[in-house]
């Protein structure tokens, strides 16, 4: 029988901003079950006259990462929590949460490679998670791995914002990047770029696609995350650029309740 799993709650360690609308939170779990990258919490927030708001936020953080995990929300123009999350959430204040939740959009190293992920906006957040887990659990280091069987993971990120400043994580991605032998990064700028930006600037197309994914060859296995229209668009360029729709995973973040 599958087991539920329970609420609890969690007390927020320390936030941090990311973006002009990101920030991430940290969140001490006191009943913590190891998670997978890619998969999710629960949030729940009632107020005092009984009334909840529940929505659902990917775990950050990589699986090594014990005892707390990261949580990081985009706060959207009259979203319900998100907003309370940022406006109003404070370190020490509590939460309730369940997971980890989700079987399906997670990867791990025993899962090999070579991996594509492709991110619009907030969809980045499980994939770094899966970024996150490939650094810490020497998957990228060649020579050092825990495993030598998953030495460096040819890993390849195509990420799509609005601008530069919208970049989640871009420190933390260009340190990736530099010390993680086989990752490569693709930003793709939507709305504003930089004067001497000679990279992409426009929404992900099958070109995009087919020129990021083709060093990979025909079997890497596929992430995709992000609003919903995104995620449709670039599973079906994938598909029509030869990728098997058996190794194409998706996970669409909104609008709340249009998710699969
Ligand atoms: C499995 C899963 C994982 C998720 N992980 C993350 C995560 O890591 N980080 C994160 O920021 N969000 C994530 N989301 C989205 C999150 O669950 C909420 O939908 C989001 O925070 C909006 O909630 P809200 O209460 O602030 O807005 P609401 O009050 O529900 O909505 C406010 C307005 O925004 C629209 N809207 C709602 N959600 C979205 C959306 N995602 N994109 C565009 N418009 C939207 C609504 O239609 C409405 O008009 C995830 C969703 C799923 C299903």
């Amino acid at each position: 029988m599958k087991r539920s799993i329970e609420w609890q709650i969690a007390t927020i360690k320390a936030i941090k901003r990311e973006t002009r609308n990101v920030k991430t939170y940290t969140l001490a779990i006191p009943n913590f079950t190891p998670h997978r990258s890619g998969q999710h919490y629960d949030l729940r927030l009632t107020a005092p006259d009984g009334y909840q708001a529940q929505r659902s936020y990917s775990i950050a953080s990589e699986p090594e990462r014990t005892g707390e995990i990261d949580l990081t929300v985009e706060q959207l123009e009259n979203g319900e929590v998100s907003s309370y999350m940022h406006e109003v959430l404070m370190v020490g204040d509590e939460v309730e949460v369940r997971g980890p939740i989700g079987g399906y959009f997670v990867w791990e190293v025993t899962m090999g490679g070579p991996l594509l992920l492709v991110a619009g906006g907030s969809g980045i957040v499980p994939l770094m998670a899966m970024i996150r887990h490939r650094s810490a659990s020497g998957a990228c280091h060649s020579g050092e791995a825990v495993d030598p069987g998953h030495a460096k993971i040819p890993t390849r990120l195509l990420y799509s914002s609005r601008s530069p400043e919208d970049v989640i994580y871009f420190e933390e991605l260009m340190r990736l990047r530099a010390e993680c032998d086989g990752l490569e990064i693709y930003h793709t700028f939507t709305r504003q770029h930089p004067p001497e930006w000679t990279g992409y600037a426009r929404r992900i197309d099958n070109q995009m696609l087919s020129e990021v994914a083709a060093p990979l060859g025909k079997s890497a296995l596929t992430y995709v995350c992000g609003p919903t229209l995104l995620v449709e668009a670039v599973a079906n360029g994938l598909v029509q650029i030869g990728l098997s729709p058996q190794q194409i995973r998706t996970e669409r973040f909104g609008p709340t309740g249009s998710n699969s």
